[in-house]
């Protein structure tokens, strides 16, 4: 399965799929060709630790959002339930 990943002022956001955090993060994808991966790469919740997989060639680097982002994050989330 891949992450639904949103894109939120030019950060690629994904919000984490645990039902006890369910919070919005930062993620970053990077090609990783060269880089002879045997398992597909991890994606890690930087706020609980949950790990999901993403694309076999890529590498994920994750970061936690600002409060600020965060708050936007949610907001924006409401209104594409309207
Ligand atoms: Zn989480």
């Amino acid at each position: 399965m891949n992450p639904l990943i949103v894109k939120l002022n030019g950060l690629s956001v994904i919000r984490c799929p645990s039902s006890q955090c369910g919070r919005p993060y930062q993620i970053n994808q990077f090609g990783a060709r060269f880089s002879a991966q045997r398992e597909r790469a991890k994606i890690i919740c930087p706020h609980c630790g949950l790990q999901l997989y993403g694309d076999r060639d890529s590498v994920y680097l994750t970061h936690a959002l600002s409060e600020e982002e965060e708050r936007r994050f949610e907001e924006e989330a409401l209104k594409s339930l309207k």
